[in-house]
């Protein structure tokens, strides 16, 4: 370990940060004096470790376009003063923030970890003690001065994912994160054991950082029996720029007339509609079934095996720049971030 290496540690809220208030045996959010206490064996570390906390930190499902500007700031004010970044985050919708991070922070040559916990750091049985200490190890480690991972990324009970490619598929077991379509970056156990020819190169650009984010998106998950009003609403929201259209299996949707009627005419006014499948692993293949064809026909872009979280972040984050339409479409039908794995032509 480099003596010279230095990470901030950014607190945003979560389970991870609450202590036992003894006075009034409730939890609450801990303040950062208390770290080594509770986990004092950070001081054996030997770098720098810095720390920032939000103020107010928050339950992550009140995360934000703001809060993500405001995290985002943080990163690029201190990026040239410190060698990794750990986010504490809470689990709820860490897999989001960290999709939209990877496509706000353009030429990232830093780690920047997200990490939390399922059980409080005041808890004995706490895995936020575990999932802090690998998180810091991860960000600081580096080979000739190269950081290993220089992405954004999720570490969660003895994984490293790829951030944008996470969901928060498990709200009681410590093992609360999968990435169906990437394997790990990193598996930790006796070493970490790094999977380098799965990890993002360094590219030693400047960081380019984008702020802004354009919400007027909505996800349209399809089940069986979903109304041709429910359809039509989604598709007649005021100002609405792109849908996430949640299909079945492999890209998959009803064939009746109304349905793709409706679509079609949503994308001639200009929407444009992203397929991403509801199942956790695997891909859209347009071409596979004629009820994916279909869609393709009238314009429906394929997501591949994006996940839906990454597809909002995506599409935020296109629709901010301002693109045109087809530049739009373009951008999303191709990887930006390792987000996705094209498979079809
Ligand atoms: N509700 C909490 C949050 O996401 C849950 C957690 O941290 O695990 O902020």
């Amino acid at each position: 370990m480099n003596t010279n290496t230095s990470i901030l540690v950014i607190y945003t809220g979560g389970t991870i940060g609450m202590i036992n208030d003894e006075k009034t045996n409730s939890l609450v959010p801990f303040n950062f004096e208390h770290l080594y206490s509770h986990i004092p064996v950070l001081r054996r570390y030997p770098f720098q470790i810095d720390f920032h906390s939000f103020d107010p930190i928050i339950d992550s499902s009140d995360m934000s376009p703001d809060f993500l500007v405001e995290l985002a700031h943080i990163i690029e004010d201190n990026y040239e003063s410190y060698d990794g970044f750990v986010v504490l985050h809470g689990t709820d919708t860490m897999a989001y923030t960290a999709s939209v991070l990877s496509f706000m922070l353009d030429n990232l040559n830093k780690p920047v970890v997200f990490t939390g916990s399922q059980l409080p750091l005041g808890m004995l049985r706490t895995d936020g003690r575990e999932n802090f200490i690998a998180a810091v190890e991860i960000a600081a480690a580096q080979k000739d001065d190269v950081p290993l991972v220089p992405e954004v990324c999720v570490y969660f009970e003895n994984h490293l994912f790829r951030g944008n490619r996470t969901i928060k598929f498990n709200s009681k077991n410590f093992n609360a994160f999968l990435s169906g379509n990437y394997p790990p970056l990193a598996t930790v156990g006796i070493d970490v054991k790094y999977n380098d020819n799965l990890i993002t190169k360094p590219n030693f650009k400047k960081l380019k950082v984008s702020y802004s984010l354009d919400n007027n998106i909505a996800i349209l998950k399809l089940y069986p029996g979903i109304s041709q009003q429910a359809v039509n609403t989604i598709l007649q929201i005021k100002g609405l720029k792109g849908v996430i259209l949640e299909t079945f299996g492999s890209g998959n949707a009803p064939s009746a007339e109304w349905f793709l009627q409706e679509l079609e005419t949503a994308i001639n006014q200009g929407i444009i509609i992203f397929n991403v499948t509801q199942c956790k692993e695997g891909s859209v293949d347009s071409g596979k079934y004629k009820a994916g064809l279909l869609l393709k026909n009238i314009g429906v872009i394929s997501g591949y095996d994006i996940t839906t979280e990454s597809a909002i972040a995506k599409m935020m984050y296109l629709f901010g720049k301002n693109f045109d339409i087809e530049t739009v479409k373009k951008m999303l039908s191709e990887p930006l971030r390792g987000e996705m794995t094209v498979t079809e032509k």
